[in-house]
């Protein structure tokens, strides 16, 4: 048999990744209610409670030999001892253009601006390539697909402290995505 130059190539092995915080056990509950109240209005799809997240910064597919760099880079962030902070979602909204209804915050705490901000520098100083918007909007998505002619309210704000951050991989398994934390690193 003729083995081609496409079979013999060495595909590269990488890992879908971002760097994201979650909530506490009683803020998560909340927004899993939150989500639930939302997918009825809204049609779509609910995120699971486990999978309720806020999105610091996507990288996507990098290369498994890079995530050690990638560790250090949050290392070093954590090394400037970036303050903790609350993070309280006020606000519900959708977004039409690509049917997500989220969970958002009507001003983003500084400490997360920081910490945002930190990574995006540590992570260009290291060569990786992501996203940068020109503003960060933080936002918890809660359904996907959604249509939603109407938005619940909030009975009130749902707020926790927030004294770390994580490295996730997202993996997809029988079409769900599964999130799995490959690091972890805290605030002061
Ligand atoms: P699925 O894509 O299966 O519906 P998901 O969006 O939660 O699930 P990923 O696509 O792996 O899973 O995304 C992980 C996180 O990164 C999510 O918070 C997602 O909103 C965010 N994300 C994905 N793609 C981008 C992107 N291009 N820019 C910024 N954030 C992104
Ligand atoms: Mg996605």
């Amino acid at each position: 048999m003729q083995v081609t130059e496409t079979n013999t190539a060495i595909r590269e092995e990488t890992a879908r990744v971002f760097f994201a915080i979650w909530p506490d056990a009683a803020a998560q509950r909340r927004l899993a209610e939150l989500a639930e109240r939302l997918e009825a209005v809204c049609d779509g799809r609910k995120v699971r409670a486990e999978n309720i997240h806020l999105t610091l910064v996507f990288l996507g597919e990098v290369s498994i030999d890079r995530l050690d760099a990638l560790c250090q880079a949050a290392n070093e962030v954590q090394g400037t001892g970036v303050r903790a902070f609350n993070f309280a979602v006020e606000e519900v909204s959708y977004w039409k253009h690509n049917r997500i209804a989220y969970a958002g915050t009507a001003k983003a705490p500084q400490g997360l601006l920081d910490l945002v901000d930190a990574l995006q520098s540590a992570l260009s100083a290291a060569g990786f390539a992501f996203d940068r918007q020109a503003s960060y909007i933080p936002h918890i998505t809660l359904v996907r697909r959604a249509r939603c002619p109407a938005l619940p309210e909030l009975a009130g704000p749902v707020v926790w402290p927030v004294h770390e951050w994580v490295l996730v991989k997202s993996e997809q398994a029988n079409g769900r995505s599964v999130y799995l934390p490959i690091g972890r690193w805290s605030l002061v």
